[in-house]
């Protein structure tokens, strides 16, 4: 395959970039030239991520560019806000890419739902999601430069799941938030686009039984779940000029499910 490289002087800030999703778009976003500034809530596994990256015209595999890994909880307001700011420090520039991926789940039916599994889910994929943007909205526009907001939501935001009322109800805010921000910041040249991903092999989609898996599977047209690079492929378009005249979209990566 010959990679593209339409990231070349972008500088991507990715959450969750230690896990799944979140370290496949780091990959292919290096891949297309960008540098990548990889954030986790757990520091060493967006350090190991940045050792798998590459830079164009490097080796196969080889590490190349100035990457660099972030530590922070993106539920804590000062933790987003630093992590703008460390970047920031880092690079002389803030991101102009943003792509949240950080996200939990902690499912139960709503009848035995706790208070706490409410609150956690929704202080990571909602508040957490809503302060990387505010945060990274707030570095572009008081810099004059225009950027790409990528926010990954979920299919069932639009559509509802068994037992998952918090997972669901953070995803379906993450699509409102998203257009919202969408409509403030066109202004300011700045895209803002969500991507809703159905069912994905990764780690938190290892958790659930295979009985349980099968069954999505027979109602997937594609016939098979996805992979985090199928996630990477949508983000690489929209962080890219390609999609220069798209934002406040939701964009669904489900192989069909739930279309
Ligand atoms: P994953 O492999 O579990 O990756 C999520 C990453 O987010 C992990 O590295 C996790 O770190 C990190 N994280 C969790 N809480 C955080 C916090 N407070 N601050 C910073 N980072 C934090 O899951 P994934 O499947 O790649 O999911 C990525 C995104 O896609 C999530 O938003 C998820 O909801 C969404 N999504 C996934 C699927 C799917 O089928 N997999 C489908 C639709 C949407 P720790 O490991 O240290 O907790």
């Amino acid at each position: 395959m010959t990679t593209q490289l339409r990231l070349r002087s972008a500088l991507a800030l990715v959450t969750g970039a230690g896990s799944g999703i979140g370290r496949a778009v780091c990959a292919r976003l290096a891949r297309e030239g960008a540098t990548v500034a990889a954030c986790d809530l757990n520091g060493a596994a967006a350090h190991e991520t940045v050792q798998l990256l590459e830079g164009p015209g490097s080796a196969q595999g080889a590490p190349r560019g100035n990457h660099a890994a972030f530590q922070a909880d993106v539920s804590e307001a000062r933790a987003a806000r630093s992590l703008l700011e460390q970047v920031q420090a880092c690079f002389s520039r803030p991101p102009s890419v943003v792509v949240s991926s950080a996200g939990i789940n902690q499912d139960e039916f709503l009848l035995h739902m706790s208070e706490d599994d409410w609150d956690k889910v929704i202080a990571v994929n909602l508040k957490g999601t809503f302060l990387v943007t505010q945060a990274a909205a707030q570095a572009l526009v008081s810099s004059g430069s225009h950027g790409s907001i990528i926010n990954i939501s979920s299919i069932v935001g639009k559509v509802g799941n068994m037992g998952q009322t918090n997972y669901v109800a953070s995803k379906a805010g993450v699509i409102g938030l998203t257009q919202t921000a969408a409509r403030e910041l066109g202004r300011h040249g700045i895209r803002c686009n969500s991507v809703l991903p159905g069912f994905m092999t990764t780690p938190m989609t290892q958790k659930i039984p295979q009985a349980v898996k099968d069954k999505v599977i027979g109602m997937i047209p594609m016939g098979h779940m996805g992979s985090p690079e199928d996630v990477a492929d949508v983000v690489a378009f929209l962080a890219s000029e390609d999609s220069g005249y798209i934002t406040g979209a939701s964009v669904e990566v489900t192989g069909g499910l739930w279309m």
